[in-house]
Formats: structure tokens, sequence, C-alpha cells
């Protein structure tokens, strides 16, 4: 049986990553994280993800809305939609998926022209603003982004809530996956 080692170091550093994520949301949630372990958090993470991602991440968190998916009554996060004038990504917890060009390219390694045609206007050439080396990478920083805003949940007007019907989450998920 062959290994697939490109596979194998993926999920390693997936794993890692996870690990990071765990360690510190535990800190959170017991009110011990200091300035030091939340440096640190970052620290970790760019080391792993590379620093350019994590630092756009986090650009988006003070730059970009967060508009959360809900059905009614029910606490699950069926959806998120990350988005700034007419600009918009929507992600789902927990999925490592993302409509972006820097998934398609650099995360699945799609070949640029397959992708998709409903993503707003003005994005076309931005995959050149990231340096050689974030053009490999395990997820994009609009998936990051959201995992941040889960674990820090940033208060203010940037962050709202919306209720929807049945049939509109479904096709807000459907519209997700949709290529
Ligand atoms: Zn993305």
């Amino acid at each position: 049986m062959e290994f697939d080692l490109e596979n194998l170091a993926n999920s390693f550093v997936q794993q890692l990553v996870d690990q990071i994520f765990e360690n510190y949301k535990n800190q959170v949630e017991s009110n011990s994280a200091t300035r030091e372990d939340r440096g640190k958090f970052f620290c970790d993470l760019s080391s792993l993800l590379g620093r350019e991602l994590v630092s756009r991440a986090l650009h988006l968190l003070d730059e970009h809305s967060f508009t959360y998916f809900y059905l009614k009554n029910n606490p699950h996060i069926y959806a998120v939609e990350i988005s700034k004038g007419t600009e918009y990504f929507r992600v789902i917890p927990k999925v490592n998926y993302c409509k972006c060009e820097f998934f398609q390219c650099y995360v699945l390694k799609l070949p640029r022209g397959v992708l998709y045609q409903d993503l707003p206007s003005g994005q076309a050439g931005i995959l050149e603003d990231w340096s050689e080396e974030s053009r490999e990478s395990l997820t994009c920083h609009h998936v990051l982004a959201l995992r941040f805003h889960l674990l820090l949940k940033p208060k203010g007007r940037k962050t709202s809530e919306q209720v929807l019907k049945r049939e509109e989450i479904k096709e807000l998920q459907r519209e997700i996956f949709r290529d």
C-alpha cells in the first residue's frame, strides 16, 4: 500500500491546528487566558498556517460584517456570511470549504478558469496579492476568520443574527456547495 505523504502531512497539521484551537478555547472558557496565551495562540497558528493567512483572517474580523444564520428557536449555526459592501462569502462552521478563489486555487488546487462565475466583480486578480509561500494552503482566510470569530466572539455592530425558514436554510447551504 502506498502512503500519500502529502495527505498524511496535511492531516497531521490539521490535527495540530485543531489542538491549538482547543487549548486556547479551554483557556478562554475558564477565564484563564492571558495576553501571552493569546499571543502564543496566534504565533503557533502562524507557524503552521502561515503568518499571512492568519493576519488576513484577523483583518476580516476587523473590517467585515459577520451574519449568523439560524432557524427559529434553534441554537445551531447553519451558515455564516462574511461581508463588506457588495462582497460576501458564506461558510459553514466546522466545514473546511469556501467558494473564494484562494480556496479553489490554493487549497483545492483547481486550475484557474473553472472558478465560480457568481462571485462579486472586482475579485479578479486578488490571488496575485498573496505571497509565494501562501500559495499552498490548508484553508482560506474566510474559514479561518469564522473559527476566530466563533472563538473570540467579538461584540458590536459588525455581528448580527438572522433567523431563516427551513427552506431558506436549505437553499443557502445548497448555494454554498453548488458548483
Ligand atoms: Zn474563502
